[in-house]
């Protein structure tokens, strides 16, 4: 069974080319991270597969639907903002909530999901601050509760700490992990930051120059680059 398929997918700005010939299939709950540096397509792509970037050409399926055949509300993909995207004015009890209330729910319902939400992400004691009141890393938390809202299958994070200092990076990474054995969501991480991405991931896709170089498993792309470019990123032994 495959969660997400992407086969022969490209991307242009204009007469730029950004992501080029993607074939990648993505199991159900599975952590692929997808790394590489800066400028590589790699927000493009996940722009793409959220539905907020038209795909230039190739065929891009979730499970076993064509996307562009399915309506917004069946897509079950859900992203987390690098910059978090916060309401301010609004609670985090009504941040996380918001997507709920776009679905017309009873108060209960999403009462319901948010105190869920917020004991996941150890929140409950903040619910009624505003955005301003809280650290970046808990504002980091809260765009993550936000994202969960719905339940989503697929959820995707555009380096979601980079913003934090090192040491919260390390929590927050360490949390990640374990919220994706909680949910056992699929998960798409991009980040340009190798040790992320070899703590994170069950498979990592290297991108450079909008192609993929490389997919696998953390330690196979340590011990078995298929080039240098990889190697160096990877920090594989020469
Ligand atoms: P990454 O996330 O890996 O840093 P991006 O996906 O943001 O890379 O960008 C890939 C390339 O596409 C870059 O050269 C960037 O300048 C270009 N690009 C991204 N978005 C747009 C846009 N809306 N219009 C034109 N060019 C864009
Ligand atoms: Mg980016």
């Amino acid at each position: 069974m495959t969660a997400l398929s992407l086969k022969n997918i490209n991307k242009s700005f204009g007469d730029i080319r950004v992501i080029q010939n993607i074939n990648l299939n993505i199991k159900p709950g599975e952590f692929v991270v997808f790394v590489g540096p800066s400028g590589c397509g790699k927000s493009t792509l996940l722009r793409m597969i959220a539905g907020l970037e038209d795909i230039s050409s190739g065929e891009f399926r979730i499970g076993d639907r064509r996307a562009d055949q399915l309506p917004a509300s069946e897509r079950d993909i859900a992203m987390v903002f690098q910059s978090y995207a916060l309401y301010p004015h609004m609670t985090l009890a009504e941040n996380i909530g918001f997507p709920l209330r776009l679905g017309k729910l009873p108060k209960e319902t999403i009462h319901k999901k948010v105190q869920e939400i917020a004991s996941i992400l150890k929140l409950e004691h903040l619910l009624d601050r505003k955005p301003g009141q809280i650290s970046g890393g808990q504002r980091q938390r809260v765009a993550i509760g936000r994202s969960l809202a719905r339940d989503p299958k697929v959820i995707l994070l555009d380096e979601p700490l980079s913003n934090l200092d090192a040491a919260l990076r390390l929590e927050m990474r360490i949390e990640l992990a374990k919220l994706h054995k909680q949910l056992a969501a699929t998960m798409i991480y991009v980040t340009h930051d190798q040790v992320e991405a070899m703590t994170l991931a069950d498979r990592i896709v290297i991108l450079n120059n909008g192609e993929i170089v490389q997919t696998g498993a953390p330690l196979e792309l340590y011990q078995t680059p298929v080039n240098t470019f990889v190697a160096e990123f990877i920090g594989s032994p020469k």
